[in-house]
């Protein structure tokens, strides 16, 4: 990987869901815990939010809508499909999970609270973490007076040689 030029910064500051490494919470979450961290986003932990909630954070992965809604259900809980898209709305907009947008077709719901980036596989649809210091560091753009940079999501598409 070429280094980038400066002016950089670190990606350190942007994290989701800091409140689990905040709260002590590790991987696998029990039921209070979720109502914990649900709370702390000031989101109504409901039922249906609670079960969701349990089969994402089970441990760091990166689930599609339908993989989650899959394992919610195989798992015996009644949850709709129009419940999982909205419940994954919300947790992704209250910064509770990671959005990782590949394209219009493939969304993953990431679990993982730390800073990192992804690599997308376009062969085998697989998306994994990647840990680099380099890789969090980028270029500053320059961008128009009054506004700042609140995220910034890295996502490496790779195909085998
Ligand atoms: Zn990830």
């Amino acid at each position: 990987m070429t280094k980038l030029q400066v002016p950089c910064f670190f990606l350190k500051w942007i994290g989701y869901n800091m409140a689990m490494n905040a709260m002590n919470i590790t991987f696998p979450l029990g039921r209070s815990d979720v109502v914990s961290l649900l709370q702390h986003y000031k989101i109504s932990p409901t039922r249906q939010r609670v079960e969701i909630a349990e089969f994402l954070f089970q441990c760091p992965q990166h689930l599609s809508a339908e993989k989650i809604l899959d394992g919610v259900t195989n798992a015996g809980n009644r949850v709709s499909r129009a419940t999982v898209y909205n419940t994954m709305g919300l947790f992704s907009a209250k910064g509770v999970v990671r959005e990782v947008l590949i394209d219009r077709e493939r969304v993953f719901y990431d679990s993982n609270p730390d800073v990192h980036q992804h690599l997308y596989n376009v062969d085998t649809g697989e998306l994994t973490d990647v840990y680099d210091a380099e890789v969090d560091m980028v270029a500053e753009p320059k961008l128009p007076d009054g506004l700042r940079i609140i995220g910034t999501d890295i996502v490496y598409k790779v195909t085998s040689r």
